[in-house]
């Protein structure tokens, strides 16, 4: 498959993670316009039926390198496995998602590939030859026009939820190879000992289609019982200020915004919330976002679709109710 279109599809658990799938949407949809063919990248342990899974889902060929030493991700390692594959497909293009793993894996692979990097973008498409990839910077005030060029494939990373998740066909037909995975070529300096699961969070934050959110309004990490209850009628993920992350009531992995994660829900609620830009980053691509503030001067409120002035403490309850009775 010289000249075609690599993705690299991140597992979660074994299975191909929503922003794999959504990345073969991406490589599908830039593919089809040009006559091009999207080769999937597989890596992990016990991962055969996730490169099957990624044809289902429109790869014409997938790669997959399955070892004990993969379960976990580690930086060098698929670096250098997906290096291998690109150096033997020579693709004109490699996407994956602007996850906590792409933001790791894709600059390393820019490096070793001497290629431009296009991240977190939210569009592409091509120009001429070239791809032109669209992207939000200075906290989404600029939306930028991004070229990565350079003598290697140009890389994307997509925003988690920019593009929809291929949906997996009955049957998928494609060739499927397996690399076997060499400690000389593949081995990486460092390995994870343990990975440690949060608890209590059912719904990944970055996969959620619906997010409320807390902050340093809620005064009290035992009133976070709020936010998870909101949540939880509304089948949603529970998210966070830095303020209250700093302040110890609740672990980082709920963080929003700058230093936390990029999320992209249909519905965002932001409860006590000033709206700090580092924390507005994260999150001002939701689809609607219901601010609930005391202060009618907050910053929540310029990006709010709907805005409620007023205490938390008497509105949350009451709609908690409400939802619970519809
Ligand atoms: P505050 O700013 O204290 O706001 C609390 C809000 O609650 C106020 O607007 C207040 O009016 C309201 N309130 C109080 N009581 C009630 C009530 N009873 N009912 C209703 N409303 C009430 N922040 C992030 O969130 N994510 C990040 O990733 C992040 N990264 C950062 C990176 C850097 C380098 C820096 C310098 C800062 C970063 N911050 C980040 C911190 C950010 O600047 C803010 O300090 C933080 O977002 C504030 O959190 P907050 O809105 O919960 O608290």
């Amino acid at each position: 498959m010289a000249d075609g279109i690599l993705v690299f599809a991140e597992l979660k658990d074994g299975k191909l993670a929503p922003v794999a799938k959504q990345s073969l949407t991406a490589a599908g949809k830039l593919a089809q316009a040009k006559g091009l063919e999207v080769t999937a990248v597989c890596i992990g342990k016990n991962i055969e039926a996730a490169a099957g899974d990624s044809i289902k889902c429109g790869a014409a060929a997938a790669y997959y390198c399955d070892a004990a030493e993969l379960e976990h991700f580690v930086d060098e390692s698929y670096a250098k496995i997906v290096a291998e594959i690109a150096a033997k497909t020579q693709p004109r293009l490699i996407i994956g998602g602007a996850s906590f793993v792409g933001k790791e894996l894709f600059p390393r692979l820019a490096a070793m590939l001497n290629s431009g990097l296009a991240a977190d973008v939210i569009a592409i498409d091509w120009e001429g030859e070239e791809i032109v990839a669209t992207r939000p910077a200075y906290g989404g005030k600029a939306i930028l026009k991004v070229s990565p060029n350079g003598p290697g494939p140009r890389l994307v990373t997509i925003r988690a939820k920019a593009f929809p998740e291929a949906t997996p066909a009955e049957t998928g037909d494609g060739k499927i190879e397996k690399i076997a995975y060499d400690s000389v070529r593949h081995g990486a300096r460092a390995k994870v000992i343990e990975k440690i699961r949060e608890s209590g969070q059912s719904v990944s934050l970055t996969d959620a289609d619906i997010i409320v959110s807390g902050g340093r309004g809620l005064r009290d990490p035992a009133n976070f019982k709020l936010i998870r209850e909101l949540a939880e009628v509304l089948g949603g993920a529970v998210g966070a200020s830095r303020a209250t992350v700093d302040a110890g009531w609740i672990p980082y992995a709920h963080q929003v915004g700058q230093t936390g994660k990029t999320v992209n829900p249909k519905l965002y609620v932001a409860c006590g919330i000033s709206g700090a830009i580092q924390h507005l980053v994260g999150m001002q691509s939701a689809k609607i976002i219901v601010a609930i503030n005391r202060d009618p001067e907050a910053p929540i409120f310029k990006v709010a679709t709907y805005g409620i002035v007023g205490d938390l403490f008497e509105i949350l309850p009451k709609l908690i109710a409400r939802l619970k009775k519809a």
